[in-house]
């Protein structure tokens, strides 16, 4: 009897030992696919989500789309913030995009300052429109450093992804998009198709609200 309630016990606490280090196990393996700093995605993530969404796409013949983010002018902002504001710049950026995205697209840092998003069954129109959506999100949410409202803004390559597609070769057209974004002048979101349409800016969309927005900006930092 006593032998029993013995053994009991023990593969009782065998059993909460089991679940604990699985419990840590899995919380270690979805650390290995994330970024420590923004909590998204990593490379190694990203390359998972992409791998999971291009197989669903090719099943369900669904459009994919493919952005890849690049901050404007973020040296500036180091150099006049310092490091540990323009980490902190990288967070609120993180936390905007995960707000004015749906939850099934994945979003990953893909270097320094440097972001890819998976936008499923989203065509390049649907996927202009979200980046630009987000931008506005994020002329409306400033950084705050030292209360002091710093604006952050980005500019976007999107590439809708061709059947058979790999992630490198949506990557390489994304960025040859964001190129062309830079080159427009920056704070803008471009596509790569055949059409060639040129880059959406966010201020030529809306010029007054972009100015008066950087004019208040200016004076409340005045
Ligand atoms: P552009 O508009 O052409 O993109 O100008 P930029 O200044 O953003 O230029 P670029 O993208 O080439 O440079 C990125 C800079 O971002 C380089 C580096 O100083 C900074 N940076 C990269 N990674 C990090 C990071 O993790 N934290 C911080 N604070 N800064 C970073
Ligand atoms: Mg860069
Ligand atoms: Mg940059």
């Amino acid at each position: 009897q006593h032998e029993l309630q013995q053994a009991q016990r023990a593969v009782a606490e065998h059993e909460a030992r089991t679940q604990r280090l699985e419990g840590e196990l899995t919380a270690l393996s979805s650390r290995l696919n994330e970024d420590y700093l923004t909590q998204l995605l990593n490379r190694r993530g990203l390359a998972r989500a992409f791998q999971q969404e291009a197989s669903r796409a090719d099943r369900g013949e669904e459009p994919m789309c493919l952005a890849i983010l690049d901050i404007d002018n973020f040296k500036h902002l180091n150099d006049r913030l310092g490091h540990a504001a323009g980490d902190q710049a990288l967070v609120h950026l993180s936390r905007v995009l995960r707000e004015s995205i749906r939850p099934s697209d994945s979003i990953a840092r893909w270097g320094g300052e440097e972001f890819v998003i998976l936008l499923p069954e989203t065509n390049l129109d649907g996927a202009l429109k979200t980046m630009v959506r987000v931008q506005r999100a994020l002329t409306r949410r400033y950084y705050l450093h030292n209360h002091e409202r710093v604006l952050i803004t980005f500019s976007a390559g999107v590439a809708q992804r061709r059947t058979g597609e790999t992630q490198d070769e949506a990557i390489t057209r994304a960025d040859r998009a964001l190129y062309k974004a830079k080159a427009a002048g920056r704070n803008c979101v471009a596509g790569d198709d055949e059409a060639n349409t040129p880059p959406v800016s966010l201020s030529s969309a809306s010029n007054d609200e972009v100015h008066t927005h950087e004019k208040r900006v200016r004076e409340t930092n005045a």
